[in-house]
């Protein structure tokens, strides 16, 4: 047993904590499957997922066993050696998609960074200097390193930190000519998110991700999909560049990838992976046995005809009530998203008040994500029970009807 520890509150966040978030009054100790209970014993619905995360709820027996065995083997030996559980896991996602080559970090950031960093090493060698230039989408999120705020290219995240990666430009999300007027020669590489998970909930179009295919392979330019969100599942495949039939040339994972622990990839090809020679990048931790102990039993649950079906009709469940309750309120304008990563579009009169449903929903035991100040976001557990789907949502509802009454 461990030694007990000293009794906290969430008043001691703001004491001890770099004030860079602002966590929910209350503190989650405890989940199982698509339940959480917090300090006082409140029972929680969880909606929210970690952000597109828990892919199979809280404390699945799978995840726990796969981590537990391996917590009694192996925790780390870094990069100077290899392990089993990470080669089983490369083996895993190079058989179930485009790739052919994996690279193991530790967050959805760091697989984009090492994404940027391969893109523009091909470019370099393939053509030389010039070739450097990244487009990216306005409104994109790929994460908080100094690399990947540039090419989120938001101001709120990127801006006020001094000067910012260079040779980067932005282009309107779902607008070919947008991207063909801004492409060039000069262009190594196209990031898209195929639906954006921050800015709202954005689906791509089938066609925009096909031009963008062609247009990138007319310009030596390599298309890569941020498939941190939506990856592992999320859309009813097991990476959305299935669901919309459009093949990236590199393909960064993380969040549900490991259910809750930490772990992040970059999928490639051999023609790519191989300009990333010995020392060019690496991480200490990336590849972690414990990591890809847990990540290997998530895809072994996620990746079946069950649970990805499962995830279809859930979104038909989600979809239908969330609409009811929309129209029933004059809450929603419209219902959107693929799979489990769903986005409610505030109407105009509760624009900007995203927050204020989250707060709503808390009240009645049910967390719910915003994605943006408009939109309110559901990013659910792959396996929810269609009780705790009911359930949730008859909560749900009530928040709605409370809301817009008071
Ligand atoms: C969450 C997210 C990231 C960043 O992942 P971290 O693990 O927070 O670094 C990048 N891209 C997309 C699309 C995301 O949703």
């Amino acid at each position: 047993m461990s030694a007990p520890q000293a009794p906290v509150q969430r008043a001691d966040f703001d004491q001890v904590m770099v004030p860079n978030y602002a966590p929910a009054a209350f503190i989650p100790v405890r989940g199982a499957g698509s339940r959480v209970w917090d300090q006082s014993g409140r029972e929680l619905i969880d909606f929210a997922g970690g952000i597109a995360v828990n892919v199979l709820g809280h404390a699945h027996p799978a995840l726990v066993g796969a981590l537990t065995e391996q917590a009694n083997k192996l925790w780390h030996v870094s990069n100077v050696f290899t392990n089993e559980p990470a080669l089983q896991l490369a083996h895993k996602l190079v058989d179930a998609t485009f790739a052919e080559r994996a690279f193991f970090c530790n967050s959805g950031a760091e697989a984009n960074e090492a994404a940027f960093k391969l893109a523009r090493r091909v470019a370099h060698d393939r053509f030389g200097p010039e070739k450097h230039e990244i487009i990216a989408t306005v409104n994109s999120f790929h994460g908080r390193t100094l690399f990947t705020v540039s090419v989120g290219g938001q101001p709120k995240y990127s801006d006020g930190f001094g000067p910012k990666i260079t040779g980067i430009s932005h282009v309107p999300y779902n607008d070919l000519e947008a991207l063909k007027a801004q492409i060039s020669d000069k262009t190594c590489a196209v990031v898209i998110e195929p639906i954006q998970g921050e800015s709202g909930v954005v689906p791509a179009d089938v066609a925009y991700l096909q031009g963008a295919r062609e247009l990138c392979d007319k310009h030596n330019a390599l298309l890569i999909f941020d498939e941190v969100q939506t990856g592992v599942g999320r859309t009813g495949e097991l990476f959305a560049y299935m669901h919309y039939g459009v093949t990236p040339d590199i393909l960064s994972s993380a969040k549900s990838l490991g259910g809750g622990f930490p772990i992040g990839a970059m999928l490639t090809t051999e023609a790519l992976a191989k300009h990333l020679t010995v020392g060019t990048h690496g991480t200490t931790y990336g590849g972690n046995p414990l990591a890809c102990a847990v990540a290997n039993a998530v895809l072994d649950v996620v990746n079946t005809p069950e649970v990805l079906a499962g995830v279809k009709a859930k979104h038909e469940r989600f979809k239908a009530r969330l609409e009811k309750i929309g129209q029933q309120y004059g809450l929603f304008s419209q219902v959107r998203g693929v799979g489990l990563l769903i986005g409610c579009v505030l109407t105009d009169a509760w624009k900007g008040k995203a927050k204020d449903v989250l707060n709503a929903a808390e009240k009645e035991n049910l967390m719910v994500l915003q994605a943006g100040p408009d939109v309110v976001r559901f990013a659910p557990s792959l396996v929810v029970e269609e009780a705790d789907i009911d359930e949730g949502l008859d909560r749900f509802e009530r928040a709605a009807a409370k809301l817009t009454q008071a």
